[in-house]
């Protein structure tokens, strides 16, 4: 159990979601704390950004070796206060050393510009400089990689950090800062406080010294943060909601397609943003795949991530499981055929915890919401489409725009699918990670901004330009 002193005497329990048993007990933090945690990391940026680059990527190196000699202790407590199985929460370890590390390299390879104005007695300078104060504010899902698009990044810029987890998930954050200190990054340069994004998340947001709100979450959210971040003209990134479509050509390899598609669409129990939550599959092919993806899922080994051999874990919330829940029922009401799990685990394992099974629906259209809202669990419609043409039009029919997927082995007709979705990323006839070297984000409502690689370095820079007048006179 961690635990850490109330600030305010206010605590919050954290729960596992397998189990129901209270693993530890955070503050419940207020205005007055978020007030006194960026005046720290403002108090603290002077002699931060002032660091030699050199230093800071030292240090951001030595947090990452560190995070990866803990990897064993991250991991068991992330799969406690998140429920994913314990080799996809060592993966999220390493996968944040490894955006640490990446951060500092990147960090390295930064420039400014001289232009060549070719003007005698003036020279112009464009310099980058780190924007300041960060607010990072992060859901529950992948609590330690979502933070460090944004901590691994302005730390390398000079930028200090004030972060907050989701209430849920909020003792691997704690733990992170911990390590952090221990490796020698000085007092308020990366700050985490806890407690309620409506109360102290709101006041992080609309405290006048963070010069930038750094934000993943839903877009609801995301879009009341971005109206109170410009009460003081902040800058923001936002990483938001999805809805994300794929698409399965009559000449798909299944072989490729049907466990790429499973990982994307059951992975974290379905509680990812960039996951698949419809699929337009063409008539020719569509009995085949739905058949074996829907075998594929059945096949999956649901429980505690905890237990050797557990492939997906209960969901984190009981809202999200009610969301699930209600867009299986709605899909079935309207016609949707149920080819794979649909209702509520229950007996020996899954009493006490949020457990749904992979779900999959075939014959859905877009009156249902399966295929038009955020699901956000383990549940995924099938609709079968004719021509790639209307496959495109109904993948675009969205307000979202995270990500999309093809499957087709004629390469032309992928390349022109992927070119013409309306995603920040499409994955063409296979899925894998997102890269931290190429950037990640939203068209449309599903965000703002981009992070990772040099780009999302950039989002916590300011350019400034120099004009820089010599003595006149002194020749060529
Ligand atoms: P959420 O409700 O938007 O919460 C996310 C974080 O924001 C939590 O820490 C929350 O605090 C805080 N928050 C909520 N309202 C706030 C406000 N008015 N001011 C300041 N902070 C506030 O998100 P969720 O539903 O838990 O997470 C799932 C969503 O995140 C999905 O829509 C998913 O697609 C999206 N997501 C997007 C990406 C991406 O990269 N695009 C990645 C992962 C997840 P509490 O602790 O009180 O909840």
């Amino acid at each position: 159990m961690i635990s850490t002193a109330p600030a305010t005497g206010r605590t919050a329990s954290v729960t596992d979601p397998a189990t129901g048993e209270v693993i530890g007990q955070v503050p419940l933090g207020t205005a007055e704390d978020a007030d006194r945690a960026v005046r720290s990391a403002e108090a603290a940026f002077g002699d931060w950004r002032a660091r030699p680059m050199a230093e800071r990527a030292a240090l951001q190196h030595a947090a990452a070796s560190a995070l990866r000699s803990r990897s064993d202790e991250f991991a068991r407590t992330l799969t406690r206060e998140v429920g994913r199985p314990l080799a996809g929460s060592r993966s999220e370890v390493e996968r944040t050393a490894a955006l640490l590390d990446y951060f500092a390299e990147e960090g390295l390879r930064l420039r400014g510009e001289i232009p060549k104005l070719d003007l005698p007695d003036e020279r112009v300078l464009v310099v980058k400089e780190p924007v300041g104060v960060v607010v990072a504010i992060v859901p529950f899902n992948y609590p330690l990689t979502l933070l460090t698009f944004k901590l691994g990044a302005a730390l390398i810029t000079g930028c200090t950090v004030v972060a907050k987890p989701a209430l849920e998930t909020p003792l691997t954050t704690l733990m992170l800062a911990e390590l952090f200190r221990e490796v020698g990054y000085p007092p308020g340069a990366f700050i985490v406080v806890t407690g309620r994004g409506s109360e102290i998340g709101q006041a992080l947001v609309e405290h006048p010294i963070p010069r930038k709100v750094a934000f993943t979450g839903g877009t609801a959210a995301g879009k009341r943060i971005a109206a109170a971040a410009t009460g003081t003209n902040k800058r923001v990134t936002l990483e938001l909601g999805g809805q994300c479509p794929a698409i399965v050509c009559d000449d798909a390899d299944l072989d490729v397609a049907v466990p790429a598609l499973l990982r994307q669409t059951f992975e974290n129990a379905g509680q990812f943003c960039y996951r698949v939550n419809r699929m337009y599959v063409q008539r020719g092919i569509f009995g085949a795949f739905a058949e074996r993806f829907a075998a594929a899922a059945r096949g999956l080994v649901v429980g505690n991530g905890l237990e050797p051999g557990t492939q997906m874990g209960p969901l984190r919330r009981a809202d999200v499981l009610r969301k699930t829940e209600e867009h299986v029922s709605d899909a079935v009401a309207k016609g949707a055929r149920l080819l794979a799990g649909g209702e509520r685990m229950t007996g020996p394992g899954y009493e006490r915890g949020y457990f749904w099974p992979p779900t999959v629906l075939a014959q859905t259209d877009h009156s249902m919401r399966i295929m038009t809202e955020e699901t956000f669990g383990p549940a995924v419609g099938l609709m079968p489409i004719g021509t790639l043409d209307e496959a495109i039009a109904h993948a675009n029919d969205t307000p979202y725009g995270l990500a999309a997927f093809v499957f087709s082995r004629d390469l032309a007709t992928a390349l022109r699918a992927a070119e013409r979705c309306e995603a920040g990323s499409v994955w063409v006839n296979d899925i894998h990670r997102s890269y931290d070297q190429v950037p990640f984000g939203g068209y449309k409502q599903s965000g703002l901004g981009r992070e990772k690689s040099r780009h999302g370095l950039d989002e916590y820079l300011e350019l400034k330009t120099i004009y820089l007048s010599l003595p006149k006179g002194m020749g060529a």
